[in-house]
């Protein structure tokens, strides 16, 4: 499987002569794989329809910040991103809108073989955007923590020069990878002196766009390759080959069990009590298979025993599950809200919404205490997120267990 990004800025999707000359980077790359990711299209909502029509072996999805319906554009239309994948890959593939405008992404499951293509579209680095970017890196994040995959490539413009000692975005990103247990793939397989984007006007060239990889997704690269011959224009797109059949197996667990949640602390006693009532009766159906239980062998290849084994610690799961049955809610998306939020993140981001504002209020002066204020209580308030969110499952048991007392 082949996976390209590139950053076309501007996707014209007209039938026209003129159209498909602005298009030849993009078509020539549609012959050579089987999903691309495309950044700054500078579509408009209304078009996005035809990136399923405007090539013959193409479907496509995108997101557009800009929507025609509802007045007049001023200058021209800005970001964009969209993916589009080979007809043949369609009963494989499930877009996964974001609901956001500068990513979109597409799961691919082939035989149980899952992954996710995370195509992105990241602010340009300058001192503005600074926050801006470290929010969408923390978006990223969530998005991957959120999925059911381990395996994930975030692919496109990253905007983080790799090749720029000083660049303040490419420092950000080579952080949150190591923070995240994520692997900078395009630095692991392409050569350090690689490019991405020519600057005419400077004469120099820089290495914006990137993949960042899960460890399982990085394990199936095969390769990777920055296809300099096709440019035709600043920016130059990449091409890596994914080896599908190395993914590991995804096992689906049966349809609305994992769906479903029961929140304990909502339960009232008398539900609490027939939950009880319910496990006896049910557990007590469970059949113990005598022999393996008191078997002491520690090395024992009985498979009998084996198997047993699994079948009664499988009838245990299905009592227990059956009995809270009654108790499910269901809900169709992952809260946002974090454990501890409260406990550990609340104040810091009051403290740093107060802080900002103050700068704002003070002219955004680029030097002074006002300033060193607000990026106190900024990096402050981001440890406490990443605090929260890299103990999101002792937190989460901390709350269970308090609510239940
Ligand atoms: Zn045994």
């Amino acid at each position: 499987m082949r996976v390209a990004s590139y950053n076309c800025r501007g996707l014209h999707l007209g039938t026209s002569e003129g159209d498909k000359a602005r298009r030849i980077v993009v078509d020539n790359l549609l012959q050579k794989c089987d999903i691309l990711c495309v950044q700054e299209t500078f579509l408009p909502k209304q078009e996005l329809g035809k990136l399923n029509s405007f090539h013959d072996n193409f479907h496509g999805a995108g997101e557009s910040m800009t929507d025609l319906t509802l007045g007049i554009v001023r200058g021209r239309i800005a970001g964009g991103v969209a993916i589009l994948w080979h007809k043949k890959l369609n009963p494989f593939i499930n877009v996964i809108r974001t609901e956001v405008d500068w990513c979109i992404a597409v799961q691919v499951d082939i035989n149980n073989k899952v992954f996710i293509i995370l195509n992105v579209y990241m602010p340009y680095e300058c001192q503005q955007n600074e926050n801006e970017y470290l929010n969408k890196l923390a978006f990223i994040n969530s998005f991957i923590m959120d999925n059911h995959s381990t395996c994930v490539y975030v692919v496109g413009d990253m905007n983080a020069d790799l090749r720029d000692r000083c660049a303040r975005f490419s420092k950000h990103m080579l952080q949150f990878c190591d923070d995240n247990n994520l692997i900078l793939s395009s630095q692991l397989l392409l050569p350090s002196e690689s490019y991405s984007c020519i600057s005419e006007a400077w004469h120099s060239t820089s290495w914006l766009d990137h993949c960042i990889s899960t460890v399982d997704a990085h394990a199936t690269l095969q390769s990777m390759e920055i296809m300099y011959d096709m440019s035709l224009s600043d920016r130059v797109p990449f091409i890596m080959t994914l080896d599908v059949d190395c993914l590991p197996e995804m096992v689906h667990e049966s349809p609305g069990v994992h769906k479903a949640k029961l929140e304990w602390h909502k339960l009232r006693n008398e539900d609490i009590l027939t939950y009880y009532g319910r496990t006896d009766v049910l557990l007590a159906d469970v059949h113990l298979p005598r022999c393996a239980l008191t078997c002491s062998d520690v090395n024992c290849n009985d498979v009998s025993h084996h198997e047993d084994l699994c079948v009664m610690y499988d009838c245990i799961v299905a009592a227990v599950l059956e009995a809270s049955r009654p108790y499910y809610t269901y809900s169709h998306k992952a809260s946002n809200m974090k454990p501890g939020w409260n406990r550990y993140v609340a104040a810091h981001h009051a403290e740093a919404k107060e802080a900002y504002k103050a700068w704002v209020l003070a002219g955004r002066p680029r030097q002074g205490p006002v300033l060193d204020l607000k990026k106190l209580t900024n990096a402050k308030y981001k440890y406490a997120v990443r605090y929260v969110c890299k103990n999101e499952q002792v937190l989460r048991a901390d709350y269970g267990r308090k609510t239940l007392q």
